[in-house]
């Protein structure tokens, strides 16, 4: 493409609110054939909300507000708002340690507490019944995170957090148009894949620890996929780098917009499409 087909290409994305680095980036997206995406505040609206509590609710709710109240993460947000709703107050802890991927813990009365994955079940009992229901609750799409005291499970918070009302329409058109779709989530597998199938994504990669996110990209480049990457967190920052084109939310973090060639001011999968358009236009006007 010559140089003014290029400021063409870019100016007219960016009409669209799809701001596009350079001309080069423009020129990668008509190559790619893959394209992965961040679940959480990427295919999803980014914006949890408690759906069921499983235990003694008052005590469940106390012990799972007053160890999130230190942490920055979604699903602390979406505890703490349930907690206020039910008029109930965090209380103090000690010793609040987050493990980053996995949940949060500290001491509680005196005792070790946490909430978070099955990732931080270790040394703790749970009945079967629990394993059960926290299953059947990630099969309808929620985070389910553990909330233990003193070596007990005693008790789940089920989160949910749904797809934004756009994606599935712009992962049908990508699709139609080739290309693979892949989720990139450190979520549990079942949670993944519910999502997925409501959005119709192909295929899932999930409970990746935030460190693996990008490596996971370098995978599949290693077996000749040329990928798109979208996300907005902090933690997918790596990624958007990794990949052969970065797409970030306008909506994400500071770090992932700096990290992106692309940037989606509507903060919608519309947008990959639109690129994806304006990139095929752009190059096969002039050969
Ligand atoms: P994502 O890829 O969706 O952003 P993360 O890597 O941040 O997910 O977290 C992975 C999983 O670890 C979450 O689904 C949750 O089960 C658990 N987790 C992480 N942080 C917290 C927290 N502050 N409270 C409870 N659970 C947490
Ligand atoms: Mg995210």
């Amino acid at each position: 493409a010559t140089p003014t087909a290029l400021m063409v290409g870019t100016a007219r994305s960016a009409k669209m609110g799809v701001l596009i680095k350079n001309g080069e980036v423009l020129q990668e997206v008509s190559d790619i054939d893959t394209v992965v995406f961040d679940k959480t505040g990427t295919i999803t609206v980014g914006k949890p909300v408690v759906t069921d509590i499983i235990g003694d609710a008052k005590k469940v709710l106390t012990i799972a507000a007053s160890l999130e109240e230190s942490s920055e993460h979604p699903l602390a947000s979406a505890i703490l708002q349930k907690a206020k709703d039910k008029g109930i107050l965090p209380v103090k802890v000690d010793k609040f340690e987050a493990v980053e991927g996995k949940g949060v813990r500290a001491k509680y009365n005196g005792q070790i507490a946490f909430v978070g994955s099955n990732r931080l079940l270790v040394d703790v009992n749970i009945s079967q019944e629990m394993v059960s229901r926290a299953e059947k609750l990630q099969n309808e799409a929620k985070t389910v995170v553990y909330v233990g005291l003193d070596g007990e499970i005693i008790g789940l918070v089920a989160i949910q957090d749904v797809p934004k009302p756009s994606s599935k329409n712009a992962i049908t058109e990508l699709k139609a148009r080739g290309l693979m779709t892949v989720m990139l989530t450190g979520d549990n597998k079942r949670v993944a894949h519910a999502v997925a199938d409501e959005v119709g994504i192909d295929k899932v990669i999930a409970e990746v620890m935030p460190n693996d996110k990008a490596q996971q990209i370098k995978k599949l480049q290693d077996n000749g996929k040329t990928v798109a990457f979208v996300g907005d967190g902090i933690n997918d920052a790596p990624a958007l780098s990794t990949a052969d084109v970065g797409i970030a939310m306008g909506s994400g973090t500071d770090i992932a917009i700096d990290s992106g060639g692309i940037v989606l001011v509507q903060n919608d999968l519309q947008g990959v499409v639109r690129a994806l358009d304006i990139s095929k236009k752009t190059f096969n006007r002039i050969k």
